[in-house]
């Protein structure tokens, strides 16, 4: 599939039935696969021979899918994992362990930044936050000498900061260690960040590649470009013999294109077991079909959707990295010239009253602790998932208490406005 475009790839990509076989990718549901002999076994278990044994460690649907992703992203190896936050956290540890560090983006998804900052913390994994907006100079000074990689969001959520990709690979790769870059809000279909110089790719699948709100997911992409072997000092998990698996040299066994995915399911899927169910697998691959349909319509019903409320009264800020005069409006030209993604924030000149009576007027747009469906929901994350803190901590957090997070589905674009302008009357 690899010649194709990207829309080709999103409806066909990963799976090509021979003579007679199901036209859909068949939902192996299936914990394990028989064998006429142990000696076949072995030879899978002793990654010898590429085969079905276990579905924590395989299947065949969640291989297509992730096949497909796999190809839209223009990578040379992929995995599905049971959620985006299983994702971020497989990426990163398959090559940060306990008393390394990492530099990551401060913009990024909260839950993210709760995995890095407290959890993987507690593993003994140090990271360094800088601002996506840093200079080059101050990004290069986060880096110490047991950095092992670097990590942002193409557009971060809920901020909607654009990462310069280009400007945080150099300095990835000044330093010998790989840029992970999570998609999730771009989506290979805006943006891949593999042509940027990034090297891993992850994905909250849950997002627009379902679309339809219907299963959590994640994917975990390698671009197949980094040379763990000239920075095998830094990566001993991948260029040194695995002992949990007879002594596997994954760098040397698998290339450049299969060591890090094989590392990360033999090593952390084996033990950590984050596997994403065939069914789910088969549903995401149902959301990807579309995807290339429905993130046009997203794009342009948030473009209107911002532009509508930036030029209203009652309105006192919008967010959009596709609106003109945005502060990432350039950034988002270069990397996603196509469109962004559906989700606009804006505040409102009567402040956290002002949206909270917004808020309950409305009556297409859902409120949901949800974003990039297919329906358009909404969250005022001062009254829900940043509830806790008061107004002072808001702000440090970069969220005022006016704040509004509305996400565009791809409903008619007059209905969401004239939604919107209802619910202002109220204001
Ligand atoms: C939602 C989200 C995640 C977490 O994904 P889950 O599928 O909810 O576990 C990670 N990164 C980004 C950018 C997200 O939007």
């Amino acid at each position: 599939m690899s010649n194709y475009k990207i829309n080709t790839k999103c409806v066909q990509g990963g799976y090509t039935p021979g003579n007679g076989e199901p036209r859909q990718i068949p939902i192996v549901q299936s914990t394990t696969f028989k064998y006429a002999t142990s000696e076949d076994m072995g030879k899978l278990f002793d990654l010898e021979a590429s085969g079905y044994f276990y579905t924590r460690l395989q299947n065949p649907t969640n291989d297509h899918v992730a096949a497909k992703i796999c190809d839209m992203e223009g990578g040379t190896a992929a995995m599905l994992t049971s959620s985006g936050q299983a994702a971020n956290f497989y990426a990163v540890f398959n090559i940060a362990n306990c008393g390394d560090h990492v530099v990551a983006s401060s913009t990024i998804y909260g839950g993210t930044y709760n995995l890095f900052h407290v959890t993987m913390r507690k593993m003994g994994i140090d990271f360094t936050f800088v601002s996506p907006d840093c200079t080059e100079e101050e990004l290069n000074a986060a880096f110490k000498p047991n950095t092992k990689a670097v990590f942002g969001e193409t557009i971060a959520n809920p901020a909607l900061t654009v990462l310069d990709i280009e400007k945080f690979a150099k300095a990835a790769h000044a330093h010998g260690v790989p840029l992970i870059v999570d998609n999730t809000f771009a989506t290979p279909v805006n943006c891949r960040p593999f042509e940027w110089g990034c090297d891993i790719v992850t994905h909250s699948t849950t997002k627009y590649m379902d679309g339809h709100g219907a299963g959590v997911g994640g994917c975990i992409v390698d671009s197949g470009r980094f040379d763990w072997m000239a920075h095998k000092e830094k990566f001993p998990g991948l260029c040194t013999p695995d002992d949990s698996y007879h002594g596997i040299t994954y760098a040397e066994k698998f290339g450049l294109a299969g060591a890090f995915i094989t590392k990360c399911t033999a090593q952390l899927m084996r033990d950590f077991g984050s596997i994403q169910s065939p069914q789910n697998a088969f549903l995401l691959n149902l959301g990807l079909e579309s995807l290339h349909v429905r993130m046009p319509r997203h794009c342009e019903n948030a473009l209107a959707v911002a532009s509508y409320l930036k030029a209203h009264p009652k309105i006192s800020f919008v967010t959009f990295p596709g609106l003109e005069g945005d502060k990432y409006y350039d950034l988002a030209q270069k990397y996603m010239p196509d469109g962004t993604c559906g989700v606009v924030s804006f505040g409102f000149k009567g402040g956290r009253t002002a949206a909270e009576t917004f808020m309950k007027h409305l009556k297409l747009a859902a409120i949901e602790t949800h974003v990039a469906d297919a329906r358009t929901c909404t969250l005022h994350p001062a009254s829900a998932t940043h509830r806790q803190m008061n107004d002072q901590e808001l702000v440090a957090a970069g969220i005022t208490p006016d704040l509004v997070r509305f996400s565009c589905g791809i409903e008619d674009a007059a209905d969401l406005i004239a939604d919107i302008e209802q619910a202002l009357t109220h204001v």
